[in-house]
């Protein structure tokens, strides 16, 4: 990654308790950071307060600390930042970027193309252009979501593990929701704002989130703020392929910490993702000096049976 001082972060969402997957992420988040001599910084994205109770993001902070992790600032907590969200908000209302979108769950269903496999869905644009009139009638039924009108724009950017990648915002993103329904500010605003804000340089997340990074870059320039490198990382699955989440239960941290000790638990990690030969324990700290973005697999990582 750059020569400038590096400031890396992790970022979970605390609706579950941490589990392996996300810990490989803060790993490589961490390790990536530190290995620059760069600054590592947490946050909680509890923005969805209904679900992730502030238990669960206490729990995260705590698991964090006993696997050995350190940060360099008190950990942010999204759920405390809505005015901040809400003046960026305003920003990009008033250079006319934002509209309501009063779609129901279903109407947006039923408009998808069948067969959308992986790929998101796109927007078809149902309320892109409605009246003042029809604003206010239908703002007498329901409460709208907010939409991000996008160009129809090329958006490229490096990924320092996968390579180039490109998406066209109107076609493969289309205008997409800065705030719910329901209020709660949406997370590519959110996640921006504050990778912002706290000077991020680095952004280590899982590939499931590579496609989502074009609508930040361009959310980054509208608001007049410097794009930080990316690198997303494999997904990790269990030891029969299949996907971590937070169903898992055997996997997260409350099980495993009953079975195992933190350099263990970093060891399998390490060696899973290819920082290690074989699984042995290790200190988050040790395994600084050797980091290289060209060890770790690209390839989703199947977990050994533990
Ligand atoms: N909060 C997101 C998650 O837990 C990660 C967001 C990000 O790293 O940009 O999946």
């Amino acid at each position: 990654m750059s020569a400038a001082p590096a400031v890396g972060r992790f970022a979970p969402t605390p609706s579950g308790r941490l589990h392996l997957g996300n810990l490989l992420c803060a790993l490589l988040a961490y390790l990536s950071a530190r290995s620059e001599g760069g600054r590592f910084l947490l946050r909680i994205e509890d923005l969805d307060v209904p679900r992730c109770p502030r238990a669960l993001a206490g729990q995260a902070v705590d698991d964090l600390a006993w696997l050995g992790f350190r940060w360099d600032e008190p950990p942010l907590c999204q759920s405390e930042r809505t005015d901040i969200y809400r003046q960026h908000f305003e920003r990009l209302e008033s250079m006319g970027l934002v509209y309501p979108c009063f779609c129901t769950r279903a109407q947006l269903h039923a408009a998808l193309a069948p067969n959308l496999g992986d790929r998101e869905p796109v927007y078809g644009g149902a309320c892109a252009h409605l009246t003042a009139e029809q604003i206010a009638e239908r703002s007498k039924l329901r409460r709208p979501a907010m939409r991000l009108r996008v160009p129809d724009m090329d958006v490229a950017f490096t990924d320092g593990h996968y390579g180039p990648f490109c998406e066209n915002l109107a076609r493969d993103c289309g205008d997409f929701i800065i705030r719910r329904s329901d209020g709660l500010f949406g997370y590519q605003l959110a996640v921006v704002i504050d990778d912002a804000l706290c000077g991020v340089t680095q952004v280590v997340r899982g590939r499931d989130i590579l496609a989502s990074t074009p609508r930040q870059i361009f959310l980054l320039k509208t608001l007049g703020y410097p794009v930080p490198e990316y690198a997303h990382i494999p997904l990790l699955t269990d030891s029969r392929g299949r996907r971590l989440a937070k169903r898992d239960r055997d996997l997260d941290l409350s099980a495993l910490s009953r079975r195992f000790s933190p350099e263990e638990i970093l060891g399998l990690l390490a060696s899973s993702a290819g920082l290690l030969p074989e699984w042995r324990p290790v200190t988050l700290e040790s395994l600084i000096k050797d980091f290289d973005w060209a060890k770790v697999k690209q390839a989703d990582i199947r977990l050994p049976e533990i």
